[in-house]
Parts: C-alpha cells; sequence; structure tokens
C-alpha cells in the first residue's frame, strides 16, 4: 500500500515538472505580481518586487492571533486574551497583503519553493541573535497529513523549517508530530470552526525528541491560530517545556 502511494506520489511530481516545463515553454517566466517578464523561470518575482516583499519584514514583538495584537517580549503568553485559545509567543515576518497573499500562494500550491529561502535568510538575519532563538532546542514543522503531503509532493511549512533549522543550527524534529486526521481545508471556515475542525489531529509519535525539549513550532502562515493552538497543546502534554511559533505570513494588524 505505501510503495503503492508513493509511486502515486513520484508520478504526481513527474506530472508537475513536466507541467512546469510545458508552462514555461507556453508561457514566457513572467513576475506573479507585476507581470513583468523576467529573464528566466528560477524565481516567480523580479527583483524589484521581491525588495519590496523583503521590506515588509520588520521585527516585530510576539503577535497574539486570538486577539490579533502585538505584546510585549518580556511576557510569556498574551495579557489581553489571558492566551486563552492562543498558541503563546507567535513570530510573524510578513502582514499578508494581497501581494504578499499570492506570492506565498505561490509557495505553498505551486511548488515555488525558493521562496521558503529567502524568508527564512531574513529571518536567520533579523533573529538570531534574539534570546527565543538562542533557548530553542528542536524545530517542529506543522505536519501535513500523509495523503495531502504525497498529493503535494512537499509540506511548505517543512521546508521552511528546513532552511531555519540549517541557518539557526538547531536540529529539526520532523517526524515527531504527526497529523493523524485528514481534515477539511480550513480557508472557508470561521475562527470557532477552525479550532474545532483540527481538534485532536495530532499526535506525538517521538515523545524523546520533545520531552523536556524548548520547541520552535513553524508553519508558513497563521490565521486564527487554530493550528498552531492544537500542535502546541499536542507538544506540551508530551513534555516540551515551551513552545513558541513561527511563521512566514500573517493576517494585517488592524490597529
Ligand atoms: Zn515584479
Ligand atoms: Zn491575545
Amino acid at each position: 500500500m505505501i510503495t503503492e502511494l508513493s509511486s502515486t506520489g513520484s508520478f504526481r511530481q513527474y506530472l508537475h515538472s513536466l507541467y512546469e516545463d510545458v508552462a514555461c515553454f507556453i508561457f514566457p517566466p513572467y513576475c506573479i505580481i507585476c507581470k513583468t517578464s523576467l529573464e528566466d523561470g528560477k524565481q516567480s518575482v523580479c527583483s524589484q518586487c521581491l525588495e519590496d516583499i523583503m521590506r515588509e519584514i520588520k521585527g516585530t514583538d510576539p503577535y497574539c492571533p486570538v486577539c490579533e495584537k502585538q505584546y510585549p517580549d518580556i511576557f510569556d503568553r498574551c495579557r489581553r486574551c489571558s492566551g486563552r485559545n492562543s498558541p503563546g509567543k507567535l513570530y510573524a515576518l510578513v502582514p499578508m497583503t494581497p501581494h504578499i497573499r499570492e506570492y506565498l500562494h505561490a509557495y505553498k500550491y505551486f511548488g515555488r519553493l525558493e521562496i521558503a529561502e529567502d524568508f527564512a535568510r531574513r529571518a536567520f538575519e533579523m533573529y538570531n541573535d534574539a534570546e527565543f532563538v538562542q533557548q530553542i532546542d528542536v524545530i517542529v514543522p506543522v505536519p501535513l497529513h500523509r495523503r495531502k503531503r504525497l498529493q503535494r509532493g512537499y509540506n511548505q511549512a517543512e521546508v521552511f523549517a528546513c532552511h531555519l533549522s540549517e541557518l539557526f543550527g538547531t536540529p529539526l524534529a520532523n517526524n515527531s508530530l504527526k497529523r493523524i486526521k485528514h481534515t477539511k481545508s480550513q480557508t472557508y471556515l470561521n475562527a470557532k470552526q477552525r479550532f474545532e475542525n483540527v481538534k485532536g489531529v495530532f499526535r506525538i509519535i517521538d515523545g524523546k525528541q520533545i520531552r523536556n525539549k524548548r520547541v520552535l513550532l513553524v508553519d508558513d502562515i497563521v490565521t486564527t491560530g487554530a493550528t498552531l493552538y492544537e500542535c502546541s497543546r499536542t507538544l506540551k502534554k508530551a513534555g516540551a517545556t515551551t513552545v513558541v511559533s513561527f511563521t512566514i505570513g500573517r493576517p494585517v494588524i488592524k490597529d
């Protein structure tokens, strides 16, 4: 069964790369944001748009996805909502403006994996000396269900986490947390439904990698924080001392 699924997965990857070749042949590569044509298909945006996106990244205090506020780094949990349903400390790199949404969409769904590396490098420049990074023992990506991972060919959270692990020199534990249920997409659910949808869908497989460890939990995008909350709850139940979350995108904070 596993072999069968794996070969389906690699066949999909083959089809995907074939599709990319054909697409590049039919449509000359162009910047997905400003639509100007590019010299080659190695990047999905032009250097000007990339510069604009990277400029949107600013070092900020941790962000609370539940009450949508930043709060001082010295607190472990958001004081405003008392950490209720909040995953706790979360650092997120960019607000999801329409352009950034499109850019991260290309990363998540269309295999533009180089995008994760650009953001990871910026994250390293900004946070390598930060206290919370110095205190991490292990990096854990938010897992995809096995079926979804095979369909897509990669887990976007894992790709980003992998770059962070390499740059920060912190071990990656990418098999310790598993998504045991295939859930419907969170996209069209409201906040309450999102929390219900992910309840109990994660399980710890290798407890040794988590017990008494300070974990950096990594995902590509945070919306309501439901997935991060459920993962951090699962990690803490398995004995993680602290769980700090890190994502590329977050909603635009309304002040
Ligand atoms: Zn452009
Ligand atoms: Zn809060």
